[in-house]
């Protein structure tokens, strides 16, 4: 299969402009066109020749993606339904800074380079004051497959098991069309990949996508400020530690701290038990001053006991982490759902007194179900039903 144009990288842009008998400068402009403003339409490239667009419009450079629906919910977060070419629909979510609570774990990677990384120039800036002339500071969550292979049980993506991959310009895309979407001087700071899908289990696209979206003549993001989320696939962390040498940040879902409870939450765990996704994240190669995310789905009755808590904590021991727990958002495939409130706190104090960096991860956009790591195959009904309570 040919590479999709908005999944080319300059180098591939240059090699095929070259055999078309185009000047290398095209590369540039091309590419900018597309990673550094989001024009997918050829006809608004106006530094281009007519020939040029036109055999860029039948390269099917617009046809990648479309933005289908976005739900906007009361604190202003955006569940933007995006359909691609085969008419599947995915979905990315925008979700704004809190700027009145500094506390706010957020998505996890939000905060994370003013707060661990002073070092570089524009991240030392204060964490809550968006400073003048720079923009509103927004997190997108993106998706890097149609539902998931996981299996994880209290996840709609993996009840819903896996459709399809993404391809590169898929997962790019999102980005891409959610420029449309951005309100005011709002600027994508952060990118986590927690949508729907497992990243790592659809490595080749998702490596791809990270390098599009860093490239410095397009996206130019810095890598870290990108979030990868996975259940814990441990060559591929491997991997990605390689080929990144260690700058894309890197979140894991832990949800257990014993393999008994965490293969029940999370089939993959069979594969990859506990103390090899330890050996796997004490490998990693993490930059001074920089943490894992440690991602705790709270499920009542199944991982929220408080004695799981103090095993968190002794496992995680040695690993700079910050831990983010979650209460479980209620599925309709399952009657799984949350603790109540007192319980998660308590988890969380556990936590804290052990001496951990933990936040309780505020819901956002839960009017329009847009809870990031949450996203719903919409419209597809689920494979199978699990009641495990
Ligand atoms: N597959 C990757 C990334 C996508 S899921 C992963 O599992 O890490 C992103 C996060 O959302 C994961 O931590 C996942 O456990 C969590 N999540 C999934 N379904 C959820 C639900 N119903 N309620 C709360 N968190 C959920
Ligand atoms: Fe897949 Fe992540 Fe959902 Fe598990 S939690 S099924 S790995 S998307």
């Amino acid at each position: 299969m040919t590479m999709h144009p908005v999944g080319r990288l300059p180098e591939e842009w240059k090699e095929i402009l070259a055999t078309r008998g185009e000047r290398p400068f095209r590369t540039q402009q091309i590419f900018k066109w597309i990673h550094a403003r989001g024009v997918l339409d050829p006809d608004l490239m106006t530094d281009l020749g007519e020939p040029l667009r036109q055999w860029l419009a039948e390269e099917g450079l617009g046809d990648a993606a479309h933005i289908s629906n976005v739900h906007r919910s009361s604190d202003s977060t955006r569940k933007v339904l995006v359909k691609l070419a085969d008419g599947v629909s995915i979905e990315t979510v925008i979700i704004p800074a809190n700027k009145t609570n500094e506390g706010d774990a957020d998505l996890g990677a939000a905060d994370v380079d003013a707060e661990d990384d002073g070092s570089t120039e524009s991240d030392a800036a204060p964490r809550v004051d968006v400073s003048p002339g720079s923009g509103d500071r927004v997190t997108q969550c993106i998706s890097t497959q149609v539902g998931c292979a996981m299996g994880c049980v209290f996840c709609a993506s993996g009840v819903a098991g896996l459709k399809r991959n993404l391809g590169a310009h898929e997962i790019v895309a999102q980005v891409l069309l959610g420029k449309r979407v951005l309100e005011g001087r709002e600027e994508v700071r952060n990118i986590v990949l927690m949508g729907m899908g497992e990243p790592l289990h659809n490595y080749e696209a998702t490596s791809r996508a990270l390098r599009l979206m860093t490239h410095p003549l397009g996206m130019n993001m810095s890598p870290r400020r990108i979030t990868v989320s996975t259940s814990g696939l441990v060559p591929e962390i491997a991997r990605l530690g390689e080929d990144f040498a260690g700058q894309i940040g890197l979140a894991v879902s832990l949800h257990a701290a014993d393999d008994e409870t965490r293969t029940r939450l999370m089939p993959i765990n069979r594969k990859y038990p506990l103390a090899e996704l330890m050996a796997g994240l004490r490998r990693y190669p993490l930059p001074k001053r920089r943490r894992i995310f440690i991602e705790y789905t709270l499920v009542a009755g199944k991982n929220d006991d408080l004695d799981e808590a103090r095993k968190v904590a002794r496992l995680l021991r040695d690993l700079p982490v910050k831990i983010n727990l979650i209460p479980m958002n209620s599925i309709e495939a399952s009657s799984l759902g949350a603790p109540d409130m007192d319980r998660v706190y308590a988890f969380q104090q556990v936590l804290i007194d052990q001496g951990y960096t933990c936040f309780v991860r505020k819901r956002r956009g839960d009017d329009v179900a847009a809870a990031c790591g949450q996203l719903a195959l919409l419209g597809a009904k689920p494979k199978v039903r699990v009641d495990r309570t």
